[in-house]
């Protein structure tokens, strides 16, 4: 039988080795070079298109656990990044080109494997995984809109940064809902008061930090991105832009304390206000902070604010250019799409984030292609994994919180008794995955 892969980048090649391996004929189809995206530079399968790490390999940090899964379910690219890994601590960091170089050869060799290097601008209509990335073709991210329904693909990444809830000073922070108007007795929101003073040197702070240089394909964020679809990111514009556009642009804006002030004694100048990001209330993002602040300088100047002092970042804010799919109305946890059973979608297009968040979501349409072909059921992982964490999370997220997610140990659902070490919370959170995903394999069908 055979499918289609379309995109090899570091999902669509996981996903075409996972369904060639399992005795699919492939047929893989990669724009490049022919066509170049605005950030791919080369020819070579895999390419990473920044940073040449793929995070942490200790088992007690999220993107480590991932890896530990990655090495049960035999991931090629995981293998390869290990064969071509260079010194960096307790990171994974590769040689860029060695890593892509050998990834190409190895596609290129498997007998299930054909390569087609042309642009697809269509969706075919025979089984086909999606893996075209953030930065899909003109042409095709109109067909996949055609497919999804245009309100369900964005074009444009604005991510809040998002704090860990037990950082909070909940001593100066408080929770409540602006006019009282939540859905939670509590307040929907945690509020941190600034008085003018506080207000002066943050906005001080944030309008002289270092910005990340934007590339010439992200120019219209300076401008506000409009583009994109539904209402997430209409007149979106960086809170350091909305900063300089004049003192009190913040405080009569995002940051008005309207509607909160019969919470406080004093009388606040300005409120940041955080929502939650995650189904367990674990973690929060700023509301309004989308940002291209360098990330130190995002921890530097958000410190400022008054209960944040300590914060501890899960995920620093970005703006970029970013295709990807509100997956709730989309995909199914299998990563196999809602209105075609024999269509799927992985890689950062699903809304999970990071190298090895993407492969691994190749994996997993790969595997899930095949076993569909061959009518055994297909795998959603349990929740306690990171992998089945992310699947869950990118298709059970309201539409208000959906931004993408990378992994992270606030997604998983939390230990039954509390554990106050953060090390030992974290090992523990990977012992079980692992344990329930060797259970969930060893009774599956193979
Ligand atoms: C500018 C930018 C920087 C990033 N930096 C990082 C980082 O430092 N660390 C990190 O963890 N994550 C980073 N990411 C996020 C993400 O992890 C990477 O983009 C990752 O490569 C995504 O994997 P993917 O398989 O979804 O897409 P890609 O790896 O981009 O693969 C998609 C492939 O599809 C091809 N393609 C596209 N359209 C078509 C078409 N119509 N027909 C045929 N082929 C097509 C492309 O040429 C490409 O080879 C970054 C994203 C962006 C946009």
């Amino acid at each position: 039988m055979e499918i289609n892969v379309i995109g090899a980048g570091l999902s669509g090649s996981e996903a075409a080795w996972q369904a060639a391996q399992a005795g699919l004929k492939v047929n893989l189809y990669e724009m490049r070079p022919n066509v170049q995206s605005p950030a791919h530079e080369t020819a070579f399968f895999g390419e990473l298109i920044c940073s040449n790490s793929l995070g942490s390999i200790m088992p007690e940090r999220a993107s480590g656990m991932l890896k530990e899964e990655l090495r049960v379910l035999n991931s090629l690219l995981l293998r390869i990044a290990e064969e071509t890994a260079l010194p960096a601590g307790s990171a994974l960091a590769v040689d860029r080109n060695a890593f892509a170089e050998k990834i190409t050869q190895q596609i290129e060799n498997h007998p299930n494997i054909t390569i087609i290097r042309e642009e697809v601008k269509n969706i075919p209509d025979s089984p086909t995984i999606i893996c075209t990335g953030p930065l899909t073709s003109d042409d095709f991210s109109a067909a996949i809109s055609e497919f999804t329904g245009s309100d369900n693909l964005f074009f444009f990444d604005a991510i809040a940064p998002i704090v860990n809830e037990s950082s909070i000073d909940f001593s100066i922070a408080f929770r409540a809902s602006r006019y009282d108007r939540g859905t939670d007795e509590e307040g929907d929101y945690i509020n941190c008061p600034m008085n003018k003073e506080q207000y002066n040197i943050f906005v001080d702070a944030l309008i002289q930090a270092e910005k990340i240089n934007i590339r010439e394909f992200e120019t219209d964020i300076q401008s506000g991105v409009t583009a994109g679809a539904g209402n997430f990111f209409e007149g979106c514009l960086p809170v350091e832009v909305m900063a300089s556009r004049g003192p009190d642009t913040l405080a009569f804006g995002p940051l008005t304390p309207r509607g909160l002030l019969h919470h406080t004694e004093e009388r606040p100048y300005a409120i940041v206000q955080l929502r939650r990001d995650n189904l367990a209330g674990s973690l929060y993002n700023i509301v309004g902070f989308q940002t291209n602040l360098k990330f130190p300088e995002q921890k530097r100047v958000f410190r400022l604010i008054p209960g944040l002092e300590n914060a501890d970042f899960f995920r620093y804010g970005q703006m970029h250019r970013n295709t990807f799919l509100f997956s709730p109305d989309i995909l199914n946890q299998s990563l196999q799409t809602k209105k075609r059973a024999d269509l799927f979608i992985a890689g950062q297009l699903t809304g999970v984030e990071g190298y090895m968040g993407n492969i691994a979501t190749g994996l997993l349409a790969g595997i899930n292609i095949a076993r569909l072909i061959q009518n055994k059921s297909l795998f959603e992982l349990p929740e306690t994994t990171m992998l089945g964490a992310l699947t869950h999370y990118i298709t059970h997220a309201r539409e208000k919180d959906f931004q993408p997610m990378k992994a992270n140990f606030g997604i998983l659902p939390p230990h039954a008794k509390k554990i106050r070490d953060k090390r030992k919370r974290y090992l523990l959170y990977t012992e079980r995955g692992l344990s329930d995903l060797q259970a969930y394999l060893g009774k599956s069908e193979r």
